[in-house]
């Protein structure tokens, strides 16, 4: 029997729905800023639909957007500025930045109560240390996604691909939270595919399309494709066996896959998620939910 579809839009759906009643609940309008330098395409399209759901929701979602040329210590001292701004709730800034600019200067800036991101080196820290702790938006998805299937997190085998700071690291820390038995494999992991085949829950946030095969999964296991790959005509043979993504491809001349091969894995294992459709609509929804986390937090 193939795989139960883990539907990444409906599950992100209660999420936000949960996030409309807390700010009924909490008699206010959480602020959330979003920060973006620059001009890049894809950017500009995260920022915008960040700030349009936050709306939907009943949040307030300003957009701070400022030119390529913008200098780090402006870009630190406006972040200054929001910190010790008492009606903002959450700061967002998108990644990439400029060149010029550290990241890991503006992160470790941005005031770790407002950090919805959950990238602050204090926010990973208390993460690490099972400590209440504002979590990055994709791995908190990922989980909430892994709470939709019909299995207990606790004592299962996780096989994680990827070690990112912010996917494949957060992930393993929450799901160790969770009790699960955690395997973290990498660039570097030997006979990976040995790994993977042990495990229960199967984490893929690799950037690799179909790196994740039938042959590396276990039958029954739960599998979570991370991984957001655009692919074109010249990786064509990659997908022959897909037909949906070879008519996408034929039709559109690209196409968007993830990092598992779905319609052989999907013969295996017990639950999958799709792309796009997984976890992909989990990440906005979790940076609400984070966004009310952190004015409640803040302001009680
Ligand atoms: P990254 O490039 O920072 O990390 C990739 C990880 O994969 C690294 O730790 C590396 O060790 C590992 N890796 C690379 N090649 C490997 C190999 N041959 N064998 C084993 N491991 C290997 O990427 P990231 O930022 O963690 O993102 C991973 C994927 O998830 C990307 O496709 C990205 O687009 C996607 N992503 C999706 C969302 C979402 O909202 N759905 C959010 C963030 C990232």
């Amino acid at each position: 029997m193939p795989a139960h579809l883990v539907d990444g839009k409906r599950v992100a759906k209660q999420v936000e729905e949960e996030v409309a009643a807390a700010i009924i609940r909490l008699g206010f309008q959480p602020v959330l800023v979003v920060v973006r330098v620059g001009n890049d395409p894809a950017s500009e399209i995260y920022v915008r639909n960040k700030a349009r759901k936050a709306e939907e929701l009943g949040l307030r979602g300003d957009e701070r957007i400022f030119p390529e040329t913008l200098s780090e210590p402006d870009l630190l001292a406006e972040i200054d500025r929001l910190n010790r701004d008492q009606t903002v709730d959450g700061i967002l800034v998108q990644l990439p930045l400029p060149k010029h600019i550290d990241p890991h200067r503006v992160i470790d800036a941005i005031d770790p109560a407002k950090d919805v991101d959950g990238f602050h080196p204090q926010n990973v820290g208390r993460l690490h240390l099972g400590r209440p702790a504002l979590t990055p938006c994709t791995p908190a998805g990922v989980i909430r996604l892994l709470d939709a299937c019909d299995l207990q997190i606790e004592g299962k085998h996780a096989v994680v691909i990827g070690r990112s700071d912010i996917v494949g690291k957060p992930v393993a820390a929450l799901l160790l939270q969770r009790n699960a038995t955690v395997t973290i494999c990498h660039s570097r992991t030997r006979d990976l595919a040995a790994v993977a085949r042990k495990a229960d829950i199967v984490v893929a946030a690799i950037g690799k399309p179909f790196f994740v095969t039938a042959e590396m999964v276990k039958g029954g296991a739960a599998v979570i494709d991370v991984g957001i790959n655009r692919i074109d005509a010249s990786q064509a043979s990659l997908v022959a066996h897909d037909e949906i993504k070879s008519a996408l491809l034929a039709k559109n001349g690209h196409a968007l896959v993830g990092d598992v091969d779905f319609v052989r894995v999907r013969e295996v294992a017990a639950w999958i998620t799709p792309v796009p459709g997984g976890v992909g609509p989990m990440t906005i929804a979790m940076l609400m939910s984070n966004t009310v986390k952190a004015a409640e937090w803040r302001r009680r």
